[in-house]
Parts: C-alpha cells; structure tokens; sequence
C-alpha cells in the first residue's frame, strides 16, 4: 500500500520528488482534519518552505478527528503521508506534480487519542491548524460528543475538546500554548474560532483556563484560496498510468493559490514572508477582512450560486455549468451589479481582474470539480457567502435580483428530487437538523418559512420584497424548469 513511484515515468511527467531529510522535520504544526484542501493548501505551502528555503521547523503531523476519516488514515499511514499533488491548468499541457512530504505523520484519532493528545502538548508544536468545513463551526453545547468532551478530557471525541483539553494541559504545565489557526473558509475565521473554544472551555468552569486562552492564544483570521475538489478513481488512474505513481489518494487541484493571514502567532511562525511572491501569493497581514470580504462573497458565492441551478439543468461539473452562457451572464451580474459595490477597497487587488480570474477558473476544465461537492453544506455555506451582501444591499434599498435567484435555486434542490424526478441525496448536516427538506417540499413553492430561519437568513425573513422574488423563483423553477427560469430571469433583470 506504500506510495509507489516509478521513476523513469516521474521524469517523463516531470514530477518534483521530495528534496529534503525528512527525518530532520519537526512538527510545528498539528492539523486537524486532513482533507484534500489542507494537503493542497497548507501542506503544500510547508513543503515548499521545507524543499526550497531548508526550513525543517514546520514538518505537519495530521490528525484525524472523527470516525469518517478512517480511510485517508489508513492511506497516509501505509504512504507515511506521503502522497502526490498534480497541479492542472486551463491548457491541458500546463500540469505539475509533486510529491508532498511534509505531512510526516498521521494520527486516526477515534483510535488513539492519547497519541494525538501527546502531539498537541509536545513543546515542538508551535502552531494547530484545522479545516473542519464551514459545518464545523456551528457549535451546539447540546451535541452529545461535545457533551462527552466537557467529562473527559483525556479521550476527546471532537476538534474543540482535543484543543482545550490541550491548551489546558499545556497551561498546567507551564508550556507556551500554540496558536489555533483557522484554514476555513468562514468570514473572520480566528474571531469565529476564538468564540467556539471560549465557549466550550466556559463549559469546564475553569476560569484560569479561560483567561488563559483569552490572553495569551492568538487566532489569526486568513484568506484560503486554491479550488480543491475530492479525489476521484479516474485521478488514482491518471496519476498512476501518467506520471508512475501509485498513489491511494492523490490530490488534483488548480495552479492557483493564495493566502492572506494575520500576523497573530503566539509561539513563533514559518517564515511566510518567503512565499509572498507569485505563485505562492502569501500575504501577512493586520487586515485581512477586506481579501476576506472579496474572496467569500465573489469567489464563494458564485459557487454556491452556480452549484444548484446547474445541479438542476443537469450538468455535473463546475466548468460545464461555467460553459453555459447564460450562467456566465448571471454570474457576472451577481458579482458586477449586486456584490462588488458591497466590498471595500481591497488594498493591491484590481477587482475587474480579480474577477475575470475566477471565470477563467471556474471554466478550468481539467479539475473536475463537480456540482455536488459545491452543493454540500449550503445551509452553513449562504450565511456567510451570500446573506451579508443580500442584507447590504436590502439597506440600501436596492433589489438583489441575482441573489435571490441563488437562493430559490438552493430551495428548489432542497425539494429532494431533479427535474428528471431522480431523488436528490442531500449532504448538509445543518439542513438535516433543521428539516430543512422537508419544509421546502411541504410548503413549494412558498419560500417564507425557511426565510425565516434566521440561523441561515439573519432578518431576510422579514423583508416581504424579496420573500416575493423568492417565491416567484421557486415557482418559476417548478413550473418552467431552470433552464428557461434563468433565462427569464435574465431578461427581467432591473
Ligand atoms: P474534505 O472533504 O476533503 O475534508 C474535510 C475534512 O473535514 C475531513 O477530514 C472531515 O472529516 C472533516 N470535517 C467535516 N466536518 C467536520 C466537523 N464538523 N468537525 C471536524 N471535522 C470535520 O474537504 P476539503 O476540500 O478539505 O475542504 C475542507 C474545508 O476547507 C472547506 O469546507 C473549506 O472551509 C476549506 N476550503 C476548501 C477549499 C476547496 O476547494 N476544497 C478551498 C478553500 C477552503
């Protein structure tokens, strides 16, 4: 089951092998949750400082928290993380590969977590990051793991239990704690994680620990970017007869990347500075909302815009929705009309190119990136990519036409079945709690009632204007399909 690599195809396909000891590499960071955004993203960034700038601080030792994530520990422990990264550009020859070899261990921590409870104490770990998805946040005290986390803290069962228990561990032993560092997509990210680690360390009742974290754990908020879709059976086989590899879970991810971060660490930092040129476009910051603000509500909302209706109209990946020319009218007009005059200036982007680049990415036909990954966790996904500027733009008394087509969309797909009557399988844990499937299918085509969740839609339901252009969506889509509802839609734009 190891990573197997066969050399003579590697230099054919080009393909960067590891370059450094990795026996030298410390683990200053401890992430939590290892998907495929982490290993393209973060993982990707310490390979690069480890390989071409010597810097052997910053090894990686992944955690897995939760029950699902059985199958990538038992390929990053067969491949001792190792695993390859394959870079695909718009222009079919623009492909890169790389073997990433700073993930230098991996921990399923179901199985052991005093393992992973020793790796977030040892004094080596500087910094524990984590991509728990946009769901992770919504922390409820009343969940029965977190109820668990609160009585035992020498066998944690989820991310803020393994985190407090350590920072508390680390406090009692006079160690410096580490800097928690949010990798999500998730607006203010460290503030959103400072209050979910407060909020469950006030659970224990200690209020030592709580000044503790309070006053000397920084969360600095950043800016993610690389488009990373889930890893398919067609890309084990691509890398395999391609480039020589026989990899259990490669990544395929875009040439793109981008990180804008606070500079907020407090037990010391990579040297992030040697990355900011491109095509690694690290940024440290003090202000990182405004590239924050950009990102979630241009790059992320499109997405989230796009996934539904082009579930609806059949097609399966990204780029083919992207290919369809009146979704590329409406997503220029959602971003041009309705959310770029909510952003503010973003110091050193030029917006119009900014957002040129994400068409040409999004069209990238070579990730295959698939409607249905987008199409997850929308419940927890439009309160922060898409409601902020449907509320901005309400205030100032204009008709966000564009968003509340993206918000029927995502109704209609909640009905449960396709325009073929096919059932539709929803993957939101938020919507599922709520039932939010079965209030659309019960009260289609009205769209007050899940308006009014204000959890998701913040006072939208309160707005009888745009509850209408909602409704009239949903109608639309039942009635005519989507295909001819956004054409409609289009043409009525004001
Ligand atoms: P993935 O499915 O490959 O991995 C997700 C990981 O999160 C898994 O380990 C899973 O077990 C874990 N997880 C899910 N819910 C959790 C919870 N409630 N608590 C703890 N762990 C949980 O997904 P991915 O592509 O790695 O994306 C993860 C996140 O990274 C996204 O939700 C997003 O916030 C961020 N991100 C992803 C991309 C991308 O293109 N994939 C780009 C930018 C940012």
């Amino acid at each position: 089951n190891q990573l197997i690599i066969d050399k003579s195809k590697c230099e054919a396909a080009r393909t960067h092998l590891p370059s450094f000891d990795r026996n030298q590499l410390k683990h200053g960071i401890v992430h939590l949750s290892v998907g495929n955004f982490h290993r393209s993203h973060l993982a990707y960034y310490m390979d690069i400082l480890a390989s071409e700038h010597n810097q052997t601080d910053w090894g990686i030792v992944g955690i897995g928290v939760r029950s699902f994530d059985k199958p990538m520990s038992t390929v990053m422990k067969a491949q001792h993380g190792l695993y390859a990264l394959v870079t695909k550009g718009a222009d079919e020859n623009d492909v890169n590969v790389r073997i990433i070899s700073s993930l230098i261990d991996y921990i399923f921590a179901p199985d052991e977590p005093e393992n992973a409870l020793a790796v977030l104490l040892h004094p080596d770990t500087k910094i524990v990051s984590m991509t728990i998805t946009e769901s992770g946040y919504d922390l409820d005290m009343n969940n029965v793991d977190i109820q668990h986390d609160l009585k035992n803290s020498d066998k944690p069962k989820t991310v803020f239990g393994f985190i407090v228990h350590a920072l508390d561990a680390r406090r009692r032993a006079n160690e410096k704690p580490f800097t928690v560092m949010s990798c999500d997509n998730v607006q203010q990210n460290g503030e959103v994680t400072k209050r979910c680690i407060l909020q469950f360390a006030k659970g224990l009742n200690n209020p030592q620990l709580t000044e503790y974290i309070e006053t000397q754990v920084t969360f600095p908020s950043a800016m993610v970017d690389r488009i990373t879709p889930g890893t398919t059976d067609a890309d084990r086989e691509y890398v395999r007869s391609r480039c020589g590899i026989a990899d259990g879970w490669p990544v395929i991810t875009e040439p793109f990347v981008q990180w804008v971060i606070e500079d907020s660490f407090c037990n010391g930092r990579p040297p992030l500075e040697l990355l900011s040129s491109s095509p690694y476009n690290v940024l440290l910051t003090e202000h990182v909302e405004a590239y924050e603000c950009m990102k979630m509500r241009l790059l992320n909302a499109s997405h989230t815009s796009m996934c539904y209706l082009g579930y609806l109209m059949g097609y399966t990946y990204i780029h083919e929705i992207m290919l369809d020319k009146q979704i590329e009218i409406y997503i220029e007009q959602l971003m041009n009309i309705e959310v770029t005059p909510t952003l503010p200036p973003v110091p050193g982007i030029d917006l119009e190119n900014y957002k040129r680049t994400l068409i040409e990415r999004f069209s990238n036909p070579h990730i295959k990136d698939t409607a249905l990954r987008v199409c997850m966790d929308g419940a927890s996904k439009f309160p922060k990519f898409l409601v902020p500027t449907i509320v901005e733009q309400l205030k100032r008394g204009n008709n966000p036409h564009f968003c509340a087509l993206s918000v029927g969309a995502w109704i209609r797909y909640l009905g449960g079945y396709d325009e073929q009557n096919k059932p539709i399988v929803l993957q939101d844990a938020l919507a599922v709690e709520l039932k939010l499937s079965e209030l659309a299918a019960k009260t289609k085509p009205g769209a007050k009632q899940i308006l009014s969740i204000s959890q998701i839609f913040a006072t939208l339901g309160e707005n009888p204007q745009f509850i209408e252009a909602v409704e009239r969506v949903v109608q639309l889509l039942y009635e005519v399909g989507s295909k001819e509802t956004l054409k409609r839609w289009i043409k009525e734009a004001p």
